[in-house]
């Protein structure tokens, strides 16, 4: 640790002193008779002035280029004309611990792609960027603090598998000693797994693989889930109500700790919402869809993402309530060992959850019952050999149980109004990205 360092967000109770600060060159204005370079740091910016006097600072400060790494150290002066916090360093002596080479490969304008090319230069200068990694960290924390709570154990499967999970289309094969494995879609398989263990609460936050050629806002190749799956449950509701409250409870967090930065450098309010959040059955949603004009093309039984929303559109008029689990999805959209009703085997014990519109969650009651998982299975068209580690786990007494799958990324890009889901991760895995 350096002792002296003094992070820019502290200077005010250093206004006399002398200190060093470390940080970046963020601007500079070299003037005939002033030299004025910004240095910015995680915590902020602060003003270097220095008169031209032919010294060897001068020369030192003349020479800077943005985003060098520099250490300064220097006199904390009120400075009530500069706009920065109204202080500014004197120096006294400046050191180049890196100098950036020039020109800087991106601007405040350059777009997206270009500027995922240079990732850690657009998260270090960019500090909504780093505001969206704080808090990331504040809502894993307040996702973790609530599964905790409940008792649950935090779970690490395994992402390669001998077998392709769920369907076997998505999903990334590679080379493994001679013969194929494949990257997890999802830690399903191996959550409910845990559940047949005897571990009755599990989660998992950790990568999720999907080898889908979606090149959207809200799809990635590779992306963070956060998994839950709980036993013992009475119906698909118990699993509503562990993720309303788990996500009450973590954004809440994230409002106390970050909500007035996130105003400022996002321009929206995180709103802690209100439990229970709004339920409507997928035949309730495609009643609202068509009452409202809207054609599905060429009728999927899904809900598209212009339908998905409208539903939270109409739920937000409605009840004011930001969120809507939709309940009760049909057979055909649905994998197999999703449970279904007895008293209606066209849908299933299933629900997404919208947020402003947008799917973040999808969950379940599974199929508990060997024989009944067996018969779905098959009329999936699916032949029982390759996934029989997976449904021996059923064989011998695993308990009733359900969970569910969150999207972190989506979650990050719905509460801070991200434009892409590029931008709620820090290296972006797409269909045409693999680099840096
Ligand atoms: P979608 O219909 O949006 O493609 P999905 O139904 O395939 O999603 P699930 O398999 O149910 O999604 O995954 C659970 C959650 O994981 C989703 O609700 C979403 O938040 C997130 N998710 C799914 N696919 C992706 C992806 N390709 N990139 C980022 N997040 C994803």
């Amino acid at each position: 640790m350096i002792q002296s360092r003094v992070h820019v967000s502290d200077l005010r109770e250093h206004v006399g002193r002398t200190v060093t600060v470390f940080g970046w060159v963020n601007t500079l204005r070299l003037q005939s008779k002033m030299q004025f370079v910004v240095v910015r740091d995680g915590t902020g910016m602060v003003q270097v002035t220095h008169k031209r006097d032919d010294g060897p600072l001068e020369a030192r400060l003349q020479a800077l280029t943005p985003e060098s790494a520099v250490k300064i150290t220097g006199r904390v002066t009120d400075a009530a004309q500069v706009k920065l916090g109204g202080l500014e360093i004197v120096p006294e002596a400046v050191e180049v611990l890196n100098p950036a080479a020039t020109p800087l490969p991106i601007d405040e304008q350059t777009g997206i792609e270009h500027r995922l090319d240079w990732r850690f230069l657009d998260v270090r200068r960019r500090p909504a960027a780093q505001l969206m990694f704080a808090v990331q960290t504040t809502l894993e924390q307040g996702l973790r603090e609530y599964a905790y709570a409940q008792g649950a154990t935090e779970m690490h499967t395994p992402k390669l598998m001998g077998t392709a999970s769920e369907s076997g289309a998505e999903v990334f094969e590679l080379g493994y000693f001679g013969r194929s494995a494949y990257l997890a879609q999802s830690p399903q398989f191996y959550k409910q797994m845990a559940i047949s263990a005897g571990i009755e609460k599990v989660f998992e936050i950790g990568p999720v693989f999907r080898a889908e050629p979606s090149f959207t806002s809200r799809h990635a190749t590779e992306f963070t889930g956060v998994d839950v799956e709980l036993a013992w449950i009475d119906g698909v509701d118990d699993v509503m109500a562990f993720e309303e409250r788990m996500l009450t409870h973590a954004i809440a967090k994230v409002a106390d700790t970050h909500g007035e930065a996130v105003r400022e450098r996002f321009c929206v309010e995180i709103t802690v919402p209100t439990t229970p959040f709004p339920r409507i059955t997928m035949a309730e949603a495609h009643e609202i869809l068509r009452k409202g004009g809207w054609h599905p093309k060429g009728i999927k039984e899904d809900l598209d993402p212009e339908g998905e929303r409208s539903i939270s559109a109409h739920i937000r008029q409605a009840t004011g309530h930001e969120f809507v689990f939709v309940t009760h999805y049909p057979v055909g959209i649905r994998p197999f060992y999703h449970m279904r009703p007895a008293d209606d085997p066209s849908v299933t014990l299933s629900f997404d959850l919208l947020w402003k519109g947008l799917e973040i969650t999808t969950g379940a009651q599974r199929e508990h019952r060997y024989d009944v998982l067996l018969k779905q299975a098959a009329e999936k068209g699916m032949s029982p050999e390759p996934m029989q580690d997976y449904l021996n786990a059923f064989r011998y007494g695993c308990p009733p149980h359900g969970g569910l799958g969150i999207g972190l990324g989506r979650v990050l890009m719905v509460m801070l109004g991200l434009e892409s889901i590029r931008e709620a991760t820090f290296l972006f895995r797409g269909p045409n990205r693999l680099t840096p």
